[in-house]
């Protein structure tokens, strides 16, 4: 099976080949499809098996079928002075990916960058640990995708440098490690902050009570995908 029989454009097929990628690993080959199709997504895999191209690809992917709506929905909106301020309003984010830690932070946001290199979507990253005005920079400039840990995100919230109303897509991305480091609070102020409508992704090495009571508030009848550790 090759990435294009999963359904991906071209733009996206030459950021996977450039990376020297010849064939999807099994997340990605059953994750792909899923979230194209705009499905909820339980995803249990652990770092190696491929799963942050398993979602940022179609996440990529989607965002461009998105991107074209986006752009006529604030051209009919500019006559109404309602939607003065959404026509006047910097690009707006469309997918949150949160990850535990900032070196996954980091990660992530360079695998976006990758995959993403021949879109023209604009990504960032922000975690806690550093200073918060380049980040603050970056995020008023205007970005589609953010990555981000909980804590500064919530930041950069309360700052007013992140508005999270249009996202469209959500990544909790090793969603245990959150629940273990303590984030719940932290997650559940920023859910408190999202469209209810919207695509969420779930992936955790573990299925523990709380992470299947969380997904079960979260997911709207997801699409179970569970890989084996890699060796
Ligand atoms: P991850 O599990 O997302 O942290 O990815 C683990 C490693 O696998 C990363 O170094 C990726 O660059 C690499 N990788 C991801 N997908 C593929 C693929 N289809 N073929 C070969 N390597 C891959």
């Amino acid at each position: 099976m090759s990435f294009k029989s999963l359904g991906l454009m071209t733009e996206i097929l030459r950021a996977v080949s450039d990376k020297g990628y010849s064939e999807p690993t099994p997340i990605q080959k059953q994750a792909i499809p899923v979230v194209l199709e705009g499905r909820d997504l339980m995803g249990g895999a652990q770092t190696g098996t491929g799963k942050t191209a398993g979602f940022t690809l179609p996440l990529l992917q989607r965002l461009m079928e998105t991107e074209s709506r986006h752009a006529s929905q604030n051209d009919k909106r500019s006559n109404n002075s309602r939607n003065k301020k959404q026509y006047s309003k910097r690009r707006p984010i469309r997918a949150l990916v949160l990850t535990p830690t900032r070196e996954l932070a980091a990660q992530v946001a360079e695998s976006v960058d990758t995959y993403g290199k021949h879109l023209p979507l604009k990504s960032t990253v922000v975690y806690g640990g550093v200073s918060i005005n380049p980040q603050k920079m970056k995020l008023i400039r205007g970005v589609d995708i953010l990555v981000a840990t909980p804590g500064r995100l919530l930041d950069h919230v309360s700052q007013r440098s992140a508005d999270l109303s249009d996202i469209d897509i959500l990544v909790l991305d090793e969603a245990d490690r959150m629940l273990d480091m303590g984030f719940i609070r932290d997650i559940r102020k920023v859910l408190a902050l999202l469209p209810k409508d919207k695509q969420t992704l779930l992936f955790s090495a573990t299925f523990s009570d709380e992470i299947k009571k969380l997904s079960g508030e979260l997911l709207k009848n997801p699409a179970l995908i569970e890989v084996a550790r890699r060796n």
